[in-house]
């Protein structure tokens, strides 16, 4: 039913914009990452709905492929998960659950919006699925997106995710940083609330990969997230909670998403953290 989607959806406000604005100009592989398998999922078909609604105010949720979508039952929705042919779920998704679909990709959609295939928990592909579905990738099918969704981009080959838009959802459950997450954490709250410190550390030669800026973006989400919900969780986002207001979190929350699009552009990593310190500045200092 659409009101699950819905719902996992109201969830999910950081990245609703993000998607409206790519469904303009679909990337060919979006991974969904982060939420739970059920958010992940639900995200997927929102995605399919972005791209197939035929109401006004996208996705209407009452137009025939919304509700086809969220009932499984469009045709231009394709689902690649570990069930085998006989009904039986496999330890690792079965290459046949990919090949199955090659004659269809290489046809146009069924109807006027555009074909959504998701691998569903991409965790699970295995040599074999992994490299039919990397074969795929490889070739234009015009006409189609697909979707990967895992817990974390960590789990999936590395050649899948540089393929990948990545939008990450909010973590349900984890509430603590890794310590070297949560240094670079204290570090941007240092400066927040000084004004100090922070460029040094940026500027250090070999100090930040992408694939680290993008954990220092989401590890800085993650304490937003806990402050908004309760700020003595954490050290951090008690210290958040003082240093902004909700409308300078708020802000926080837009910058946070938009250095994600930047790290996923390959834009310097440096260059967006300092982004985000600067521009999240709140603008009362203490
Ligand atoms: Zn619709």
């Amino acid at each position: 039913m659409f009101t699950g989607i819905k719902e996992t959806a109201s969830r999910q406000t950081i990245v609703l914009p993000r998607l409206a604005k790519l469904a303009l100009q679909p990337p060919q592989c979006l991974l969904i990452e982060g939420g739970t398998a059920e958010d992940r999922l639900d995200m997927s078909r929102y995605w399919a709905c972005l791209l197939n609604c035929e109401g006004e105010n996208t996705p209407c949720g009452s137009c025939q492929s919304c509700l086809q979508i969220a009932d499984n039952a469009f045709n231009d929705f394709l689902l690649i998960d570990r069930i085998d042919e006989d009904g039986v779920e496999r330890q690792n998704i079965p290459v046949d659950n990919v090949r199955k679909y090659l004659s269809v990709w290489g046809q146009p959609p069924h109807g006027r919006g555009t074909r959504v295939t998701v691998v569903e928990e991409a965790q699970y592909l295995n040599l074999n699925s992994g490299n039919a579905l990397l074969k795929t990738l490889e070739e234009p099918r015009p006409g189609n997106v697909f979707v990967l969704t895992a817990p974390q981009r960590e789990r999936l080959l590395g050649t899948l995710v540089s393929r990948s838009w990545v939008i990450t959802l909010a973590w349900p459950t984890e509430v603590n940083n890794t310590p070297e997450v949560a240094e670079w954490v204290s570090g941007m709250l240092a400066f927040w609330r000084s004004g100090q410190g922070w460029f040094q550390r940026t500027s250090a030669k070999g100090a930040l990969t992408k694939e680290q800026a993008l954990k220092v973006v989401i590890g800085c989400q993650r304490e937003l997230r806990n402050s908004l919900m309760s700020p003595e969780m954490t050290p951090a986002a008690s210290a958040m909670s003082g240093l902004f207001d909700p409308k300078g979190l708020r802000r926080l929350d837009l910058i946070l998403g938009k250095a994600q699009d930047s790290l996923n552009y390959n834009v310097n990593p440096a260059l967006v953290l300092d982004w985000v310190c600067t521009a999240a500045m709140p603008r009362k200092r203490r």
